[in-house]
């Protein structure tokens, strides 16, 4: 059994509270993530900050643990003095829980507001009093409207995922929210990317923020491998399926670009595999929250599932992630494989290329200045030899671009259309 009285020895250098000391060692955190070493000195100094940092890097306590140094734990019935915006409701509760987990053994209070569930409940558990909210822009939006929620009394905002609730749309919001916090707060923002965007927002609403990169893309490249199939559309379940048998991941989850691909996929493997799930935006939350779980309990091994609701997954025991459908954004592909090799641990992501979709796969590559590795299955013929033929056959424009293309790639060592080779 530890010892309370004694020190958290990485903590213990940022100069935390004894409390928080005795919850980091309760939730077994022993030393800071880089990201918590690097946010936390700043923000209980009461910069603002920027930092640069992807899901599964503690990048939640990174923000969690300033705030409950900060919160005023003698209010009796507050009016929230933090909030949190995140993209997604999974996220939501996700931080909710990580700010219980960190409260612990004191009176501070996080309410989650999000939307999919009913506002009723929400109203009940506000008028209780809230140190802090953690919320999606749009719910937060309306109770703000329906005077549910009142923001006077805040002096931190977090702006957690920011990317990526720009990406959904979520700009207008989260600007109409930061126009209605007072102006002394702080604001902290965390983005696994810093696009121009962000950068636009960063000047507008935070003063002189400290920038801090905690670099995503080695993160994820430094603890898992990363390939890629060529593969046909028409061949991809195939694959999964032969995948799936040959690897046989403790856990995976397999992302496709739609809600009705994801479904599809599900029901394919639901005839073959026990324990898989699907999730996606279209699902009750209720079946979302019921499937996270699972695959937190290790009752889901299979988990299908799309973008949106695939970001935030905090789950340390995927050991693969599939990119069935590569992913239309490239911070999507960080954002998905992440979703393994967390915390240092071994991960593997394997991602299906169609022929032509050579260019996205660069992009991506060039994101994380990583070049993915070839992957092999001999006993199937992924790119069918015919279609090349036809291709080649009808239009002799493309067999001379493609001869010289792989004049080009022989020169530079690779195999296949349409992939540059960075730094020759
Ligand atoms: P996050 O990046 O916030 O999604 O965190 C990823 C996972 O790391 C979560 O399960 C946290 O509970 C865990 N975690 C956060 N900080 C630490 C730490 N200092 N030591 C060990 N685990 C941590």
């Amino acid at each position: 059994m530890a010892n309370p009285s004694r020190p958290v020895s990485g903590f213990e250098k940022l100069d935390l509270s004894p409390e928080m000391l005795r919850s980091l060692r309760r939730a077994g955190y022993a030393e800071p993530t880089p990201v918590q070493a690097g946010v936390i000195p700043a923000a209980l100094d009461g910069d603002d900050v920027v930092g640069q940092a992807q899901t599964g890097t503690g990048k939640t306590a990174a923000f969690v643990i300033p705030m409950l140094e900060l919160l005023d734990v003698d209010t009796k019935y507050p009016e929230p003095q933090a909030m949190i915006l995140v993209p997604t409701r999974e996220l939501a509760m996700q931080v909710h829980d990580e700010f219980e987990k960190l409260a612990h053994g004191s009176s501070l209070t996080c309410a989650a507001i999000y939307g999919g569930t009913p506002i009723r409940r929400q109203i009940e558990r506000l008028r209780k009093g809230a140190n802090a909210i953690v919320g999606t822009p749009g719910r937060v939006i309306d109770h703000i409207s329906r005077r549910t929620l009142k923001l006077h009394d805040i002096d931190m905002v977090v702006l957690d995922e920011a990317d990526r609730m720009l990406d959904i749309g979520f700009r207008p919001d989260i600007e109409k929210i930061l126009r209605a916090c007072p102006e002394d707060r702080q604001t902290l923002l965390l983005s696994a990317t810093v696009p121009p965007p962000i950068e636009k927002i960063a000047r507008k609403y935070m003063r002189n923020p400290q920038r801090l990169e905690f670099s995503p893309q080695k993160i994820a490249a430094s603890s898992i491998d990363q390939y890629y199939f060529t593969v046909d559309q028409d061949k991809k379940f195939e694959l999964l399926d032969k995948l799936i048998e040959r690897e046989k991941p403790k856990q995976a989850i397999i992302f496709c670009r739609t809600k009705r691909g994801t479904d599809r996929i599900y029901e394919k493997l639901s005839k073959k595999y026990d324990k898989v799930g699907v999730i996606h935006g279209d699902l009750p939350q209720p079946v979302r929250n019921r499937a996270m779980s699972e695959l937190r309990d290790g009752k889901i091994r299979l988990l299908v599932a799309t973008d949106v609701v695939g970001r935030g997954i905090d789950v340390s025991t995927v050991s693969h992630i599939v990119n069935f459908d590569i992913p239309q954004y490239c911070d999507d592909y960080i954002h998905r494989v992440g979703r393994t090799g967390r915390m240092g641990a071994d991960g593997v992501a394997y991602t299906f290329v169609l022929p032509d979709e050579g260019e996205e796969l660069t992009r991506i590559e060039m994101r994380i200045d990583t070049l993915l590795k070839p992957a092999a299955m001999p006993e199937m013929d992924l790119v069918a030899p015919t279609a090349r033929a036809v291709e080649i056959e009808l239009d002799p424009e493309s067999l001379r671009e493609m001869e010289e293309k792989k004049a080009v790639q022989a020169r530079l060592g690779r195999g296949r259309t349409g992939r540059r080779k960075r730094g020759l």
